[in-house]
């Protein structure tokens, strides 16, 4: 398995620090409003990377984080009125149901930042002692070009970043010692939430956060950390001399960053104000489709957002969902073993098919190409799988393609819905056979009508009847 690494700029063989066992963080988002589809980006990508890594026979321990404690966030609770925790809380909240919509499968674990501040404030202590971060007034700052290595994620010099920095100097930030240092711990301003620490009551910064968490979790060497494109600088390179600096330790071996999703050709984001949430997009389409399109482009190329895009995923969603629904229909029908002939009209192509799904993937995973073979053997299915065929073949075909859509975390098999009817009329059956004290039969029906969702219930009217 390849992947391309920011750090060395290559696709580099995948080899984990512990044999079977993947230890992987995402940067996760800032909860102060409801996540817009460029934030769903990383999120379906890298959630695709897992299920594909469990898939090959990894552990996979992910990790990824809310940021809790943000300026933005601050902003958000005075607007209204409210405490800052509340904001986050709400949002987080928020942001899980869509992942849910999206089949973004929860993390291992999804720490809190705020959570975790006696592990940031002694990683900064840390720093301090071995020279790497020095307080000013009550904030704390790293020493940036003590980090010998600083630039090597993002490839950027340190003299062009002192030129590109000298003119961007904040305010209140003259007391640094360099104009590159960044700060570890700001001191508590009116109004804001703070924590006792031994440089008073304040926050910690954005880029410690990451630090200590992933440190805490996963431990001081990770295999992957990942986020989107707009992280390399300054965030994960603060990461990376931060935790190496703290634990003299590479921190991790492969640094993997999505694209941009663009409007227009322009970055989705809040602070443009082109952007839409998933919950606008859930208004119109089936979040499976947004997840569909999103996987339809590789993660490194930029991909724009526009609804005709979204059609084609749909119908190419469709496409997979009409042939498996065939399929189901057949097994009903067809029966017995693998038939003469059918290893080469079926098998043969199937695995053929299978392996080449694999080597897209292995390939850093290039999930377009993957798409592809999906498609691919939907034809084969549609083709090749006929009423002359035996159950052993529309089994294998269903049952392949499902499994690649499942590594997708694509649903390729929709439950298909009963009509009101339909249920009525089991409804009648059972109680005929509870009657005919057949309960067997009635339990059988019960437990049916659950699995498609329908709730019975016995009261003393009679039984009714509720979708899940
Ligand atoms: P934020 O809440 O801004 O920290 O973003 C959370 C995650 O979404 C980060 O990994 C960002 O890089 C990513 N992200 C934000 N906007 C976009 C976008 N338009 N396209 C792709 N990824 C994005
Ligand atoms: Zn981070």
């Amino acid at each position: 398995m390849k992947i391309y690494n920011t750090l060395t700029k290559k696709k580099e063989e995948f080899v984990p620090i512990e044999p079977g066992k993947v230890r992987m963080y995402v940067c996760g988002p800032t909860v102060y409003n409801f996540i817009h589809i460029g934030n769903a980006r990383p999120m379906i990508v890298f959630d695709t990377v897992r299920r594909y890594m469990e898939y090959k026979g990894y552990d996979v321990n992910y990790v990824s984080n809310f940021t809790d404690v943000d300026d933005k966030i601050i902003k958000k609770a005075n607007e209204e009125g409210v405490t800052a925790e509340e904001i986050a809380k709400r949002y987080i909240a928020e942001c899980k149901k869509d992942m849910e919509g999206l089949h973004v499968r929860p993390a291992t674990k999804h720490p809190l930042a705020t959570e975790e501040i006696g592990g940031m404030i002694e990683m900064i202590q840390e720093l301090m002692e071995k020279g790497y971060a020095y307080e000013k007034n009550g904030t704390v700052y790293f020493r940036t070009r003590k980090f010998k290595e600083y630039g090597k994620l993002s490839h950027k010099n340190l003299d062009d970043l002192q030129s590109g920095n000298r003119s961007l100097l904040v305010s209140g930030e003259e007391e640094k010692e360099d104009p590159l240092d960044f700060v570890l711990w700001k001191p508590k301003k009116e109004g804001e939430p703070s924590w006792p620490s031994p440089w008073g009551n304040g926050r910690p910064g954005w880029h410690i956060e990451c630090s200590v968490m992933s440190k805490k979790y996963l431990g001081d060497q990770i295999d992957i950390h990942a986020g989107g494109e707009d992280l390399v600088f300054p965030h994960h390179e603060n990461e990376i001399a931060q935790s190496e600096a703290a634990n003299g330790k590479e921190f991790a071996h492969y640094w993997m960053h999505n694209a941009f999703l663009n409007i227009d050709n322009k970055k989705m984001s809040k602070s443009l104000g082109n952007f839409f949430t998933v919950r606008d997009i859930e208004e119109k389409y089936d979040l499976q489709v947004l997840r569909f399109f999103m996987l339809s482009a590789h993660y490194r190329s930029p991909l724009n957002f526009s609804a005709d895009l979204m059609t084609a995923a749909k119908n190419g969603l469709e496409r997979i969902r009409t042939a498996v629904s065939r399929l189901v229909n057949l097994t009903k029908e067809l029966q017995g073993d693998w038939k003469e002939g059918e290893m080469e009209t079926v098998k043969e192509p199937l695995e053929a098919l299978a392996a080449k799904f694999d080597e897209a993937m292995d390939d850093d995973f290039n999930t377009a190409d993957a798409i592809s073979v999906i498609f691919e053997m939907v034809k084969l299915a549609n083709t090749a799988v006929t009423e002359e065929s035996s159950l052993a073949a529309a089994e294998a075909v269903r049952h392949e393609i499902l499994t690649l859509c499942d590594i997708l975390g694509i649903q390729g098999q929709v439950q298909e819905e009963l009509l009101d009817s339909e249920i009525e009329a089991l409804i009648q059956e059972r109680t005929a056979a509870r009657k005919a004290r057949d309960f067997a039969r009635a339990d059988a029906i019960r437990q049916e009508l659950l699995e498609k969702g329908i709730i019975l219930e016995d009261t003393r009217q009679g039984v009714t009847w509720k979708r899940a």
